[in-house]
């Protein structure tokens, strides 16, 4: 039988890094939360190489006295938890105490550390483990952890790594996500010497989306704001209609700790089910708080994942906080502009008076000072809720007013959010285009038949590219039968395009077949060009167009898996947002912010 020995440590570690640093984002993400955990109020974070050559994390933190350096990279051991019923109760982020060692097993690490009243700092240089040196040094008040090679030594680990650019997608993403769950904190994250972001302490979450994502994602975001016993649900989520194309977007974060959870995850597409296109994802940043005895954090190697302990209660507390925001942004449809205001936006009790737009967004604050993210701001423009019978309506409709119309074919309408102009040409062609890639993955193209055929040449070319797309094209609506060389007949028409047009069509085609941008044997490719060839030419635009069918048109407009853009890529509609609304007519004047 085997000998029985207990690991060195170094083993040991090199062990354990292979379940909490599995990666380079791993490593962002231990370091980032012991900044956090340390008290940082600015933490900035650089990298190269998706991680792999260099990451450094440097805080203005607690800092480590030397003896403390030195038994912070043993294994377990940790400042966070004594006893295994601490467990029960965790506030930090950090409480294994294996991460720095971990990672010091698998790179060449040097930390810097100097705690405040020290007159000078301590640098430890640890090389796959190996202590190189100790020593004093000099360091503002914080630590500074450098990573470099990391996994260089481990060469199993190396080869399951993905590409540079993937990597660093991640530890984007990751910072991105606790910078946002700590909106006080001032966060900078540097790419290969480029600046990703730099954004200071923030007096609100919004500001934090902003300095981030951008005032446009501001926009497309409401408040939440909800309380029941010891459940709190704060945040901003998607304005019904303002979905993403993927569920990356939702950001949750329980106690200040950003997790994944499916429970959250769940109910957050719930629900939206019925105030969102298909395919489509609300983009939110939910902050949950609650007691941390019902939610353990400890189920997941790197704790990204959490369990509820009362999953089912949470679960129904979420989805009616989220309803309480959605509802009331949603439930006002495309009302009539004979109507009143109150009409497009009703307010919960009291219909029909309250003739009110909603509230503008929160007004820019003046400095940005330090202070727990303000709850105000997130209720600002939170809307009342709905009365209790204001059910979610399964055929989406668009709250836009209609005013009038404007130039070539453009609708105009008032939005909770601002003003709309509606490309009425765009918004046919994606109706269409996603009409017709419906009839296409049905296999379902309705055809016409024409009462004369009609018969056309074709050059020796032409006709080459034809043949070899006659299958395509006669399961794709229409009927063309080859007589002769270089003769063809057209005998139907796909119902789309008139009969008379028939001709110029398939020239068109022919021309993109030649061109090689349509071929059979990428057949979602060659249905594309014909989808779009199709939109193109049939969209007529009729000037009496009634007031009734322009919000027809905005509501099965909004109901396309894409509504934003025509199949030619240019936008079927543009919102100026009571934001850029304010800013034009108000900011100019006051660059100050402060003329009030
Ligand atoms: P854990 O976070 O689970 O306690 P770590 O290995 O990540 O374990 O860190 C070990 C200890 O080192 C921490 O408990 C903390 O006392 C100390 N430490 C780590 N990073 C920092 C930092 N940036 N600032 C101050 N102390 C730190
Ligand atoms: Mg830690």
């Amino acid at each position: 039988m085997a000998q029985i020995r207990v690991l060195p440590d170094r083993v040991a570690n090199q062990i354990a890094a292979g379940e909490v640093i599995e990666r380079p984002v791993a490593v962002v993400k231990e370091l980032l939360e012991n900044s956090l955990d340390a008290g940082a109020t600015r933490v900035e974070i650089e990298f190269s190489k998706g991680g792999r050559s260099l990451i450094r994390i440097e805080d203005n933190g607690s800092g480590m006295q030397p003896d403390e350096a030195l038994l912070a990279i043993e294994r377990h051991a940790t400042s966070k938890v004594r006893e295994a019923a601490d467990l029960l109760n965790i506030t930090t982020f950090g409480f294994r105490g294996e991460a720095l060692p971990s990672i010091a097993s698998v790179s060449r690490f040097q930390l810097k550390t100097r705690p405040p009243l020290s007159q000078s700092g301590t640098e430890l240089l640890i090389n796959g483990g190996k202590l190189i040196h100790v020593r004093e040094c000099g360091m503002p008040q914080g630590t500074r952890v450098e990573v470099a090679h990391l996994f260089n030594a481990v060469p199993a680990r190396r080869k399951f790594l993905k590409t540079d650019n993937t990597e660093a997608a991640h530890i984007i993403h990751l910072a991105k996500v606790y910078a946002i769950a700590h909106p006080r904190t001032g966060f900078s994250l540097m790419e290969n010497g480029r600046m990703v972001f730099d954004s200071p302490s923030c007096p609100s979450l919004k500001e934090r989306v902003r300095e981030i994502f951008g005032p446009v994602a501001v926009e497309d975001l409401m408040a939440v704001d909800a309380k029941d016993g010891d459940y709190r649900l704060r945040g901003l989520i998607s304005r019904p209609g303002k979905g993403r194309s993927s569920r990356h977007d939702m950001i949750t974060i329980v106690n200040r700790r950003p997790v994944t959870s499916s429970t959250l995850n769940q109910a957050l597409i719930e629900s939206y089910h019925s105030f969102l296109p298909r395919g489509r994802y609300p983009q939110a940043f939910l902050f949950l708080e609650l007691d941390p005895k019902t939610v353990d954090v400890n189920v997941h190697p790197s704790k990204r994942e959490v369990r509820f302990r009362e999953a089912a209660r949470l679960r129904g507390f979420v989805i009616r906080s989220l309803l309480q925001s959605i509802r009331p942004a949603a439930a006002p449809e495309v009302a009539g502009s004979r109507g009143t205001a109150a009409a497009a936006f009703p307010e919960a009790g009291d219909e029909g008076k309250a003739a009110r737009l909603p509230p503008p967004s929160a007004p820019e604050k003046g400095g940005r000072g330090g202070g727990e993210p303000d709850p105000a701001s997130y209720r600002r423009d939170a809307r009342d809720p709905t009365p209790a019978g204001a059910a979610p309506d399964p055929d989406w409709k668009v709250k836009w007013r209609f005013l009038g119309h404007a130039q070539k074919g453009l609708a105009i309408f008032d939005s909770p959010s601002g003003i709309v102009l509606l490309d009425r040409r765009a918004a046919h062609q994606r109706i269409l285009f996603e009409q017709l890639e419906k009839q296409y993955r049905d296999s379902n193209v309705p055809a016409q038949q024409l009462l004369i055929p009609v018969p056309f040449e074709l050059d020796a070319l032409g006709s080459a590219a034809l043949l070899e797309n006659l299958d395509f094209l006669n399961a794709n609506g229409f009927e063309i039968a080859e007589f002769g060389r270089n003769f063809f007949r057209l005998e139907a028409t796909p119902v789309w395009t008139s009969p008379e047009e028939g001709e110029t069509l398939i020239n068109d085609l022919v021309g993109l077949m030649k061109a090689g941008t349509f071929r059979k044997n990428k057949p979602l490719q060659a249905f594309t060009q014909l989808a779009r060839l199709a939109c193109q030419r049939s969209v007529r635009l009729d000037d009496s167009v009634s007031e009734k069918e322009v919000i027809e048109l905005a509501n099965r407009l909004m109901r396309c898996n894409n509504p934003l853009l025509s199949p030619l890529g240019r936008p079927t509609y543009i919102e100026l947002g009571r934001n850029e609304l304010d800013r034009r007519f108000y900011r100019n004047l006051a660059p100050s912010g402060n003329l009030w």
